[in-house]
């Protein structure tokens, strides 16, 4: 059984289209500082899950994504109602 002890100790807060999603396991990756990845799946993110975990540490981090575009199961044209203005980081 896993807890789900409430705690709000993020590493980091990724964006989901940082991450890397791989096909077969329907799973989004992402880089931990451990070497490892952490992970989590198309399932939970349509859950509402937005906690990705790393299975080699203790390490946690909240995944930034558009909840309401995941659940209703496809990709969805942006509604023209929308009044959310995305702000680009400056990067790469
Ligand atoms: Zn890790």
């Amino acid at each position: 059984m896993s807890s789900s002890a409430k705690m709000s100790v993020f590493h980091d807060e990724i964006e989901i289209e940082d991450f890397e999603y791989d096909d077969d396991t329907e799973t989004y990756y992402f880089p931990c500082p451990c070497g490892d990845k952490f992970a989590i799946t198309k399932e939970d993110l349509e859950n509402g899950e937005d906690v990705a975990t790393c299975p080699s540490c203790s390490l946690i981090v909240k995944v930034i994504y558009d909840k309401e575009s995941f659940m209703s199961g496809e990709t969805i044209e942006a509604p023209s109602s929308s009044s959310e203005t995305k702000l680009e980081l400056v990067q790469s």
